[in-house]
């Protein structure tokens, strides 16, 4: 190649990173007063819905206090929405599909680069022959000397040049009553299983002084102990993963639209928003939040990566 050439190309480079840049346009910040809910990601496992698979913030006061789910693209999101580690007190996995825990790696690395201590707490469902308790997964990821990422060992106590003291916890998704796993600031936090087919699964209920937000990830709907669960709260969101004529095993792990519709007819919150959009539940979305209409009168909104709904009072 000659000199000039050499040139050339490093100029098409750096203009094409250049141009990269500039397509970051920068995103509104969500939650600078009250109390927040943040989409991360609105999509599910398979790319093609173009989609941050699932995650969402909590805002209060202008800080990303929880974080519940981690999914594939949620890291990317965490950042465009401002989210700042040191201010991020709780985690909570509800389960370890790839599409709700694929970035919480990504995303707990930046702990290397904190400028001060920090303690978080990470919970997650208890585990069974097919899938890790929250417990089980982390030292499988961070593990010293055995993890895939063991090179981030100090993970639990904050060493290793890691500023992050994780500590895991355990939530037996099969528990008949709900359990609280964080308090803090007038917030509480509490779990309950939820039927995802067979795989672990939980919910997450946040209470805040200014309102509650029930986050339910996937589920067939089929336990009527998540509608007291759900009950009262003022955002709810749901999956609107597949459509009402979906075979018996998408139905044995999703809630179908009219499913969906009824939950939050039953548990009546202030308004429903739907996350977990696949390609195909994508292409008749219009019709699928009609069925939900049909069942739950009050508002729907069907989330978008980065969505942010203010609580209103
Ligand atoms: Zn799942």
């Amino acid at each position: 190649m000659t000199k000039t050439l050499r040139l050339l190309s490093l100029v098409v480079a750096l203009s094409m990173a250049g141009t990269g840049n500039a397509q970051e346009a920068p995103v509104p910040r969500c939650g600078a007063n009250g109390v927040a809910l943040q989409l991360l990601g609105s999509g599910g496992p398979v790319s093609d819905d173009a989609r941050a698979s699932s995650g969402a913030i909590i805002w209060i006061n202008g800080h990303a206090r929880i974080l519940i789910d981690a999914g594939g693209g949620t890291y990317l999101r965490y950042g465009q929405s401002g989210a700042r580690l040191e201010d991020l007190d709780f985690i909570g996995i509800s389960h370890f599909h790839t599409d709700h825990s694929a970035d919480l790696p990504a995303i707990l690395k930046g702990g290397y680069f904190l400028a001060n201590s920090h303690k978080l707490r990470l919970v997650g469902p208890t585990g069974d022959a097919n899938f890790p308790a929250m417990t089980t997964f982390f030292k499988r990821e961070f593990g010293k000397g055995q993890g895939a990422y063991a090179y981030l060992f100090g993970l639990s106590t904050a060493s290793n040049g890691l500023k992050l003291a994780v500590e895991t916890a355990d939530v037996d998704a099969k528990a008949a009553k709900p359990v609280v796993v964080w308090r803090g600031d007038g917030v509480t936090i509490s779990a309950l299983g939820i039927p995802h087919g067979d795989v672990p699964t939980l919910a997450y209920r946040i209470e805040t002084p200014k309102g509650v937000i029930v986050l339910s990830a996937d589920q067939n709907g089929s336990r009527k102990e998540f509608v007291d669960f759900a009950r009262g709260a003022d955002i709810l969101m749901m999956p609107a993963a597949i459509d009402n004529d979906a075979d018996a095993v998408s139905r044995f792990m999703h809630a179908t639209p009219d499913v969906v519709g009824r939950i939050a007819a039953q548990a009546a919150p202030r308004m429903l928003v739907l996350d977990h959009f696949m390609g195909r539940s994508l292409r008749d979305k219009d019709h699928n939040v009609q069925i939900i209409r049909g069942f739950f009168h009050g508002p729907v909104l069907a989330g978008r990566d980065l969505s942010c709904i203010p609580l209103s009072h």
